[in-house]
């Protein structure tokens, strides 16, 4: 059955025991604080709080589910082991924990990858489907690397983890997933205006820089002279943009606009 929430929230429910077990294992959860994306039914829950981490904060959009999960917890609840909030994950404010882990909405992927670099955090381990998680992983000069390759790939090292078919879920979505890993980079500063250059030049992906950077002027508020005087600095440079690694685009972000 398909409901309107399949839609808006992306609720797919993983009903593979054994695929929920092993994303609960994939790293050592005892004593750490968790926080669940999308907790839906409580069935990753469940397997989290058996890794008997320190606390697991569970988050859920859907106030039918969180009533849900109070009355399915009600004694890890009242232990302290978990905590369910009915929240946006997208609008949670939170600065720092341990792990992060949830089969996520994939219509939401970007944002929650966006989200997460502003989240201090050792692992994330997030569901989502197949092709985004290639996106995400995919090195320079490929046709499945873009934008949020070398922004993910500038705060994250990424570790493709499984496979899982969407033969494993219900209602069956019509794409395949994948669980991933990230983990945070002790990246050296990124340039401050990184994304602002990473989002003008992938704007123009299959253009080189200098193109690319003259046809995105307006992200600058640059008039033609201005733009003109600005690419003196990349007279030798010739590469495309799809070709550029994170740290090139921090190169030109630094000499670009600092
Ligand atoms: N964890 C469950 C459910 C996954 S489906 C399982 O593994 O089967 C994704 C869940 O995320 C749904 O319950 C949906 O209601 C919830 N969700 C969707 N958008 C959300 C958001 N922005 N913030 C928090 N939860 C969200």
């Amino acid at each position: 059955m398909k409901t309107k929430k399949t839609k808006i929230f992306g609720q797919h429910f993983l009903k593979n025991e054994d695929v929920l077990e092993l994303e609960a294992k994939i790293t050592n959860l005892a004593n750490k604080e968790v926080l669940e994306i999308g907790a839906g039914d409580g069935r990753l829950t469940k397997k989290l709080l058996e890794q008997r981490p320190k606390k697991v904060l569970a988050i859920e959009i859907d106030r039918e589910l969180c009533y849900q999960l109070e009355k399915k917890f009600k004694n890890e609840i009242s232990q302290g082991r978990l905590e369910i909030v009915n929240e946006d994950f997208l609008n949670l404010d939170i600065k720092k924990i341990d792990i992060i882990i949830g089969n996520v909405p994939y219509n939401i992927s970007s944002k929650i990858i966006l989200k997460l670099r502003k989240i201090e955090f050792e692992k994330a381990i997030l569901m989502m489907q197949k092709e985004f998680c290639q996106r995400l992983a995919a090195p320079p000069a490929t046709s499945e690397y873009g934008r949020i390759s070398a922004l993910a790939q500038a705060y994250f090292d990424i570790e493709q983890i499984a496979q899982v078919s969407k033969e494993n879920f219900y209602p069956k979505p019509k794409v395949d997933s994948q669980i991933i890993m990230l983990k945070r980079k002790k990246t050296p500063k990124l340039s401050k205006n990184f994304e602002l250059v990473s989002a003008a030049l992938f704007a123009h992906r299959l253009a080189d820089v200098k193109n690319a950077i003259k046809r995105s002027r307006h992200f600058f508020g640059w008039t033609k002279e201005e733009v003109g005087e600005k690419l003196k600095k990349f007279k030798n440079y010739d590469k495309k943009v799809f070709m550029l690694n994170w740290q090139e685009i921090n190169q030109i972000a630094k000499k670009l606009v600092e």
